[in-house]
């Protein structure tokens, strides 16, 4: 008989949780080296297997011979049927939309280029490819388990509202009521850059690291904490707005109101403009043709070619940008100590350039001479890192409560 009240039921969802999430970190795994490696004992394991195979959540995938038991074992594995998993980004000018299976394998993505940020437009966009998303995950994977969506600004959590998205300029679009009105499931929405640090915990650079700084910088600068192992949101929701920390009081104007944020002085738009005031100043550069032909051409990537050509005007940018990085995270690394920042966003599409510059103003201000280098890692999933992040809350929620 399953007991699912009080302390007993309380503990056999734990179990679950431990046990789903082994399979997904270690499948194809057996009962024996699922006991093992829980530390639950043999009998428990084979119950709650037992569970997971009835309701389809586990699968069996072949047979090992297990060296210690000196036996055949079967080996198990997330049943990647069991139901699908749909996350979007909405960034300025794109929609980032990935589904996956049960088992966080992605079997369908688009990344739609938008310019009309206005939430009626993005967000009836973003429902049309979700529901396009959902018909082909549910034909291949079943039903549609739950929805995640990342955004780049202030969320309330509760009510699934962006209250200040200042790059899209947003303000009070309550999302989680519009998707709501066309999925039944459980939808979570985020900001974009705490979405990407869980993505990066669970699938990326960062596995493994339980204390974790996370930037992303592109548009404006995002983040997101880890903090022994968990997500930091901060008592109202709104941690990790680590871009509208104010690094020069006397600074330029931010998009969200206030003064010399650090996204004024080391996002994209700081790194173009240090290059179109180079080339107003008469320097001489192999992106000053480029863009005497289209002026909004500039990218990131452009740069980053300039610069592997040694160019000047773009190593110097480069340099000045990483520079005001590294003045940034040395104060985020002073607060939070982590194990490893994870660098991410457009920017780090230029990591070649950026980290060096970023590690030599660590060093400059480090605190303990003898101290090792911070492990400063570039992000892996790039620009799916947000998307991805999604894909990890559902599974988080899954995980630590099994539908069973
Ligand atoms: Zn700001």
């Amino acid at each position: 008989m399953k007991i699912k009240t009080g302390n007993q039921g309380f503990l056999r969802r734990q179990n679950l949780a431990g046990i789903f999430q082994y399979l997904y970190e270690h499948a194809p795994v057996s009962r024996i080296e699922l006991a093992r490696l829980t530390g639950l004992n043999k009998a428990t394991v084979t119950n709650l297997i037992g569970d997971l195979l009835e309701n389809k959540f586990v699968r069996e995938v072949g047979t090992t011979i297990d060296k210690r038991a000196g036996r055949r074992e079967v080996l198990l594995a997330i049943n990647p049927q069991r139901g699908c998993f749909l996350s979007a980004e909405l960034g300025v000018g794109f929609i980032s939309i990935i589904c996956t299976n049960f088992a966080a394998e992605v079997i369908w993505k688009k990344r739609q280029l938008v310019e009309n940020l206005e939430p009626e437009f993005l967000l009836a966009e973003t429902l049309r490819l979700l529901k396009k998303a959902r018909r082909i995950g549910e034909k291949k994977s079943g039903m549609l388990q739950a929805v995640a969506v990342g955004i780049p600004g202030l969320i309330d959590q509760k009510s699934g509202t962006v209250l200040f998205a200042p790059n899209l300029k947003w303000r009070n679009v309550e999302i989680r009521a519009v998707l709501q009105k066309h999925f039944e499931t459980p939808i979570f929405i985020e900001n974009e850059a705490t979405f990407a640090a869980l993505g990066e915990k669970n699938f990326g650079a960062a596995k493994g690291f339980n204390n974790l700084l996370y930037i992303s910088a592109g548009v404006g600068i995002g983040g997101g904490l880890i903090i022994n192992g968990q997500l930091y949101n901060g008592a109202s929701g709104y941690a990790s707005e680590f871009g509208h920390m104010t690094l020069d009081p006397a600074g330029s104007r931010c998009a969200c109101g206030n003064l010399g944020c650090w996204e004024t002085l080391a996002s994209q738009a700081a790194l173009f403009r240090e290059i179109h005031e180079a080339i107003s100043a008469g320097k001489s550069t192999l992106l000053k043709e480029i863009l005497k032909c289209d002026a909004q051409k500039l990218s990131v990537q452009m740069i980053v070619e300039a610069a592997q050509k040694s160019d000047p005007v773009a190593l110097e940018a480069l340099r000045k940008i990483g520079t005001f990085l590294g003045v940034g995270i040395d104060s985020l690394i002073k607060v939070f100590n982590p194990e490893a920042v994870v660098f991410g966003g457009i920017l780090s599409v230029a990591g070649e350039f950026l980290l060096p510059a970023i590690k030599e103003e660590l060093k400059k201000r480090w605190l303990l001479e003898n101290a090792s280098d911070p492990r400063l890692l570039l992000a892996d999933s790039g620009s799916e890192a947000a998307a991805m992040g999604g894909i990890a809350k559902i599974l988080q929620t899954v995980l630590a409560n099994p539908p069973i």
